[in-house]
């Protein structure tokens, strides 16, 4: 098996809408450190898991954008992490830390 790993950095706006209090639910920005974990049993024609700049160039449509205007669904690290995973080919799993202290881990049960 080979494994690659990307790391990528974003900057984006969103907001939640918990039903609840918390400052969430009030636009903010995170600087977020994203990375991307592709496996595959067999290279491809190019010898790569996948092209390191495919995964970049996936990444980086959320960079300088407010999530809450693409996405339908609410804008957590976890949402977004799993999204991210289905787009991006051979990935299974993304590790999205939205700041210092907040990690989120989205992980495929099987590729
Ligand atoms: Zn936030």
């Amino acid at each position: 098996m080979y494994y690659v790993r990307k790391r990528i950095e974003i900057s984006y706006a969103h907001q939640l809408h918990l039903p609840y209090e918390s400052k969430c639910n009030r636009p903010h920005g995170h600087n977020a450190i994203i990375e991307v974990y592709c496996k595959a049993e067999q290279l491809n024609e190019n010898g790569m898991v996948v092209d390191f700049s495919e995964i970049k160039r996936i990444v980086k449509q959320l960079d300088h954008r407010n999530l809450n205007e693409i996405f339908n669904f609410p804008t957590t690290a976890e949402n977004v992490a799993q999204w991210l995973c289905q787009q991006i080919p051979s990935c299974y799993k993304i590790s999205f830390q939205e700041s210092d202290g907040n990690l989120a881990i989205y992980e495929k049960e099987r590729l």
